[in-house]
């Protein structure tokens, strides 16, 4: 028998995980059943994918410029790097921007949902706005500050410092370079060994996804806020999935074709499985170790590119989360009655692509993020109260946009090096 191919397993999953969590909270005891017997796999799922992505960022980082040999060719490629990824983060700011301020989703809200949503999910806010002061930058320099780790078995026990980790292997790859090839060619083979038991370990997790992302379906339904709220915030939330759409399937298939010099159609088929673990799973880092394979085994990226490129883009590159910032910067100032000037919108434009580098890959940190931006603009962040009951569905959605652009990226970048697309194995 044929065996089905791995991104039609997983969006089976998510099908059955749907139907399967509508059917059971049609019973009074389905959503405590969800919760107790289906969610622990799901997050069983979410914990293996995170367990291996900080020693996936090691060991094929250092694969990755070892094979490279060459500092000069390493520093050209990460200012290509951070560049492009600051393009696109401004890009997808600005078509945020732009559909806000034409669309208007702010107008939707009467004045007494508003004071209802205020009231119904102010706990929650004072929670995130707390967590959010001590993210807080403190000064202009601090992004830097917090790059260079003081003690790195602190950073890699914690996932959402990967920067830090990603700081310390280069600099452990690039020393390897600098001494004579006797010195390190045993470590080399070490680190090229790992790198194989790793990949082969993020096989063996695939081969849970479809059974992972059935339970994080299901209990993502069973704990879904009421209809009544979605509905109150359908525009808005058509706003960022509209910005995020034409933004994957517009503006990146065009980069791809004329940039990357790839075809889009085939680059979509390949990055599936990918995108469909990023919107269950609502976290860049831990769909990271199945974005590398599809980037490198499927779509051809070269590993020393790929490898560079990605645990990079997985921690700072974040389009999609700023798209949604921007978005959500500007209903919540519609909704609350302040009419932004154009300098005001400028400083979203400016501080949303700060805040999604400072942004963890993890579920939810976009909106801790965008209590910065709306206090760059002086609108009380209680503000976020309006938004908080959907931003799970649309973390889904950005999240898949964080990890198609990083891929995408990686195929710009592999271009302009001069590398072509070698795939191992194709959709
Ligand atoms: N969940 C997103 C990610 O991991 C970040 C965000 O909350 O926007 O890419």
């Amino acid at each position: 028998m044929k065996k089905i191919k791995m991104h039609w397993q997983i969006a089976i999953g998510i099908i059955l995980g749907v139907l399967f969590g509508v059917l059971l909270i049609q019973f009074n005891w389905g959503n405590q059943f969800i919760l107790d017997w289906i969610k622990p796999f799901g997050t069983i799922f979410i914990n293996l994918l995170k367990l291996i992505a900080i020693p996936l960022i090691i060991v094929s980082l250092i694969k990755g410029v070892t094979d490279l040999k060459d500092i000069n060719k390493l520093s050209k490629m990460g200012i290509k790097t951070i560049g492009i990824y600051l393009l696109t983060t401004v890009l997808a700011i600005t078509i945020g921007l732009i559909l806000v301020n034409t669309i208007k989703p702010g107008r939707f809200i009467s004045a007494q949902t508003r004071t209802e949503m205020l009231s119904t999910f102010g706990q929650n806010t004072n929670e995130k706005i707390e967590q959010a002061s001590s993210a807080k930058t403190h000064g202009p320099l601090q992004v830097l500050v917090d790059i260079v780790p003081e003690n790195l078995m602190y950073s890699a026990s914690y996932n959402g410092n990967m920067l830090q980790i990603i700081f310390f292997t280069l600099l452990f790859g690039i020393s390897m370079v600098l001494l004579p090839e006797v010195k390190t060619v045993h470590l080399k083979k070490m680190f090229e060994g790992a790198n194989d038991v790793i990949m082969k370990i993020v096989d063996i997790i695939m081969l849970f996804a479809p059974y992972g992302v059935f339970a994080l379906m299901a209990s993502l339904i069973a704990e879904s806020p009421s209809a009544d709220i979605f509905k109150a915030l359908a525009t808005y939330g058509f706003t960022v999935i509209l910005g995020l759409v034409l933004l994957v399937y517009l503006i990146y298939p065009f980069l791809l074709k004329f940039w990357g010099g790839a075809n889009p159609i085939l680059f979509y088929k390949n990055l599936a499985p990918a995108q469909l673990v990023a919107f269950t799973t609502s976290s860049s880092a831990a769909t990271l170790p199945i974005t590398m394979e599809c980037v490198e085994e499927k779509i051809g990226v070269h590993k020393e590119v790929s490898s560079f490129v990605l645990p990079i883009g997985a921690t700072i590159n974040m389009d999609g989360t700023s798209l949604y910032q921007g978005v959500a910067a500007v209903f919540i100032a519609q909704v609350l009655g302040y009419d932004l000037s154009l300098m005001q919108q400028l400083s979203i434009l400016m501080t949303a692509t700060l805040a999604s580098i400072g942004t963890a890959a993890v579920p939810g940190a976009g909106i801790l993020m965008l209590v910065i931006v709306l206090e760059s603009i002086n609108i009380n962040p209680a503000g976020i109260a309006l938004i908080i009951a959907v931003d799970r569905p649309l973390d889904m959605f950005r999240t898949v946009t964080n990890v198609s652009g990083d891929a995408m990226v990686a195929v710009v970048i592999n271009k302009i090096s001069g590398n072509s697309l070698t795939p191992k194995t194709s959709e």
